[in-house]
């Protein structure tokens, strides 16, 4: 790549140069032809030169207008487009006879020619050699001529005075006024013609030479384009290699790692585990070379995109700090984070990879540092509403010696191998860094001192989204901790809600985060629907999805401002773009509120707590705190810590882990269609809800990389972008492919058999009970029913009946009691 790269540049600065050369050679004979004109043109004006006024006035006129053009089309124009060339050889004949029919040939030897070779193949030393020569040659030519009384047809016509003073008996007779013709003739005829003469072999020689040399350099180029060609063309292949190879590796090692965390999960065994253990640390070590590579040749075939969302920096850094803390303990490391208390808050970038490149700096300090501490620094520079963030991470580590450090931006580049190989490492991950940074306008500083400590720095320029400070980090880590046991701190059974959202998985999981509040939930899959709804059934409060096929949320609420349907009830949007901006959009489309998704509890409590009528609230004196550690197996491409925290419940997570893995299913088969199909606007919109959807689903069961691509996929729906559609889509699908594999390597495989030993008659000795208000039987048949395991649909309806009956609410039981019937396929 690299000889490519110089070569290339060699050919650019052969193209600049020629160019150059042939402009500035071509203006200057061009001006002293039209200097030497105008000369002639003032002394004849003082008759010194007998030439026809009208004669010279004829030629110099039209000679100085094109002359002026073409000085302007040569600082305009590139003379290695043919076009111009040929324009400027025209008019440059065009000139010069012109100036041939008025002044003399000579002049029109004397610059025509090394003019022509000028502008056709640039040579300064050939151009200044023809040039002198037929200049000195016409001035020997005319002037001697001229004072010596030499005969020449131009001559002639030059001095039309001292002519009449050879012509004797009506011929010439040159020895009248010159007594010794043949030196006189010699000195000033026949050597300077002979110059010419010499001068314009020697330009056509040149132009011979010239041109058979600039075939040679189109030769060359050509083969530096052919080879440039072939190794961006085999640079391509090797990264598609790659990505299809690490993508065929991850496949099986992400079913050994999820397998033998089911092994660390279920085994009672403490040699078994510490075997599973191993595994566990191999299979991930080899898991992160594969990704790292995987990155790598991302970027270098341009798959990898750079997209800029909100986020708040102290959630990215506690993140960070939780990721790392462990390992730096593990080697009983000091782990600081100093992070400036007056940054702001909230950015406009593309935090995942900020964060990707923090790992990667703070997994090498860890890594490459036996004791002291590892520093990450945080600072910023605040300009209007950008701020220039700059991160530094120190370490008190090994460092690396000054000649390496250049080395060690190169791919696959280790360096100091005898002390370092025993870390495990590929090369890449600073590459990785200073390819990302690029990708962001920035790039990556390393100070090092050898045996002492490195720190490797960064900026990034960020758009504030909240101008607030931080404040204190240390107080940001402990709240953390706190808000993972969050729960809604009141109740509100009276509470109408309607939710409306087309994607089932979010609608269970609005349901679910709203159980422990006991509000009367409703839901609707479409805006069609919810206008039914609203036109039988009273609400307290409306939460309407933004995007939906069909009627989106906009529409619907237009239509239902349209015809009064929700009279003084709070309509909130329930959004996954949260761009800067758009919540003035949706306040001014007449919503009162929106909430992103994925939905935070707290944030959605503050909705209700301003929105619901306050005679509905009720505090909640028992909050029940949930202990939301998972025990879930980890699996590559999930972050269940994350789903866990949304969602708060690991049964919830489990079952929205099957619903999207049939989604995925689902997708598979849809997408490729719509992509056939892709320029037609009704394939677009709907490919483009497909992914949008995808995006959301993902995120919620803590697929944070997949959501991330499918938002590439779904921005570049946005932006009708069709090729880079296509350019994402395998891309796309191939992520899919693995998450949906990776799902299914811990979901037992015939789960819906299995699992669903539920008993239908106890449905109905619950209702009995009900109906006879048997309060002892109720709550026996309800922690009976408790302990069967249903399809997904019903699972959430039995949750629901628990807590009905333990609430006592008999008519709401007997409704979830038949919607259970009918989810179970009892009742049509
Ligand atoms: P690796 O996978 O080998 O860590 P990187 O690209 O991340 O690859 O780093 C390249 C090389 O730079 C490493 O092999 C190591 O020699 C050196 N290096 C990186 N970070 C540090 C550090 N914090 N201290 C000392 N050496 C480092």
């Amino acid at each position: 790549m690299e000889v490519v790269r110089e070569r290339e540049s060699d050919i650019s600065a052969y193209i600049d140069n020629r160019e150059y050369v042939s402009n500035k050679y071509a203006m200057k004979c061009f001006s002293v032809t039209m200097l030497i004109y105008a000369t002639a043109f003032i002394l004849n004006i003082f008759n010194v030169f007998i030439i026809e006024d009208n004669l010279i006035l004829k030629g110099f006129i039209p000679s100085l207008i094109i002359y002026l053009l073409v000085c302007l089309s040569l600082r305009r124009m590139s003379l290695s487009d043919r076009k111009t060339k040929y324009f400027i050889l025209l008019t440059t004949i065009v000139v010069y006879t012109i100036m041939g029919m008025t002044i003399t040939y000579h002049v029109v030897l004397a610059h025509i020619l090394p003019l022509l070779c000028g502008t056709l193949y640039s040579s300064k030393k050939i151009m200044y050699y023809a040039y002198s020569l037929t200049v000195v040659s016409t001035v020997v030519i005319v002037f001697g001529g001229y004072y010596f009384g030499l005969c020449d047809a131009n001559m002639a016509l030059l001095t039309a005075d001292s002519l009449r003073n050879y012509i004797v008996d009506g011929s010439f007779v040159l020895t009248k006024v010159n007594p010794n013709p043949l030196l006189t003739l010699t000195l000033y005829f026949v050597i300077p013609r002979c110059l010419i003469y010499v001068a314009f072999v020697s330009v056509c020689n040149s132009i011979v030479d010239i041109m058979s040399g600039s075939l040679e350099k189109a030769k060359l180029t050509e083969e530096l384009e052919k080879a440039k060609e072939e190794a961006e063309n085999a640079n391509k292949a090797k990264s598609q290699f790659l990505a299809k190879m690490s993508h065929e590796i991850r496949t099986p090692v992400n079913a050994v790692i999820g397998m033998n965390e089911m092994i660390l999960y279920e085994s009672n065994e403490e040699n078994i585990k510490e075997y599973a253990r191993d595994v566990k640390h191999s299979s991930t070590t080899l898991l992160t070379i594969i990704n790292e590579i995987l990155d790598s040749s991302k970027i270098e075939s341009g798959m990898m995109e750079i997209v800029p969302v909100e986020y708040e920096v102290g959630n990215m850094l506690s993140d960070l700090y939780n990721m790392v803390f462990i390992r730096a303990k593990e080697k009983n490391l000091e782990l600081l984070f100093d992070i400036d208390p007056e940054i702001p808050r909230a950015y406009l970038g593309d935090d995942k990879r900020i964060r990707q490149i923090l790992i990667n700096l703070l997994t090498n300090a860890i890594k490459y540092t036996n004791k002291g501490k590892v520093t990450l620094k945080v600072k910023c520079i605040i300009d209007k509403d950008e701020a220039i963030v700059q991160y530094y991470v120190r370490d008190t580590g090994i460092g690396i010696k000054e000649e390496d450090i250049e080395n060690i931006y190169d791919v696959f580049k280790r360096v100091d191998m005898s002390r370092n190989r025993n870390i495990e490492g590929t090369g890449l991950g600073i590459n990785i860094c200073q390819q990302l940074l690029e990708l962001m306008g920035s790039e990556l500083y390393i100070k090092s001192e050898y045996e002492v400590g490195s720190e490797f720095s960064f900026a990034v320029v960020q758009k504030i989204v909240d101008q607030r400070p931080l404040g204190d980090f240390s107080k940001l880590l402990q709240m953390d901790d706190d808000a993972k046991a969050y729960r809604m701190s009141f109740i509100a059974p009276r509470a109408r809600v309607l939710v409306v959202d087309d994607n089932k998985m979010n609608l269970k999981v609005f349901k679910n985060l709203l159980k422990q509040t006991q509000m009367q939930v409703s839901e609707a899959e479409s805006g069609k629907e919810c206008i039914e709804m609203l036109k039988k059934n009273e609400f307290d409060i409306i939460f309407l999805d933004h995007m939906m096929p069909g009627m989106d949320g906009i529409e619907t609420l237009h239509t239902i401002k349209l015809y009064d349907l929700c009279k003084n009830v709070p309509v909130i949007m329930l959004t996954a773009n949260a761009i800067v901006g758009n919540r003035e959009k949706y306040i001014s489309e007449g919503f009162d509120d929106f909430i992103s998704k994925p939905i935070i509890l707290d944030k959605l409590e503050q909705i209700f707590l301003k929105y619901l009528p306050e005679g509905l609230i009720m505090q909640n004196e028992n909050i029940e705190y949930i202990e939301i550690e998972s025990k879930l197996p980890n699996i590559e491409g999930f972050d269940f810590d994350y789903a866990l925290e949304v969602l708060g419940d690991e049964e919830l997570l489990k079952s929205l882990l099957f619903d999207f893995y049939e989604f995925t299913i689902e997708m598979e088969a849809k997408l490729p269609k719509l992509l056939q199909t892709i320029e037609q606007e009704e394939s677009l919109n709907t490919y483009r809800i497909d992914v949008h959807s995808l995006k959301s689903n993902a995120a919620t069961v803590g697929a944070l990389q997949l959501s991330e691509t499918a938002r590439t996929s779904e921005f570049a729906a946005k932006d009708k972008d069709i090729e880079k559609i296509k350019q994402l889509h395998s891309n796309l699908m191939r992520e899919m492919n693995e998450h949906k594999l990776r799902i299914e390597a811990i979901l037992p495989k015939n789960e819906e058999e299995k699992s669903y030993d539920y008993k239908m008659e106890y449905f109905d000795m619950l209702a009995s009970a009900l109906d006879k208000e048997d309060y002892d039987r109720m709550d026996y048949m309800s922690e009976e029913i408790k302990k069967y395991t249903y399809p997904s649909e019903a699972d959430a309806l039995v949750k629901e009946l628990g807590t009905q009956v333990f609430n006592l609410e008999t008519q709401e039981a007997m409704l979830t009691i038949d919607k259970i019937k009918k989810a179970l396929g009892e009742i049509k």
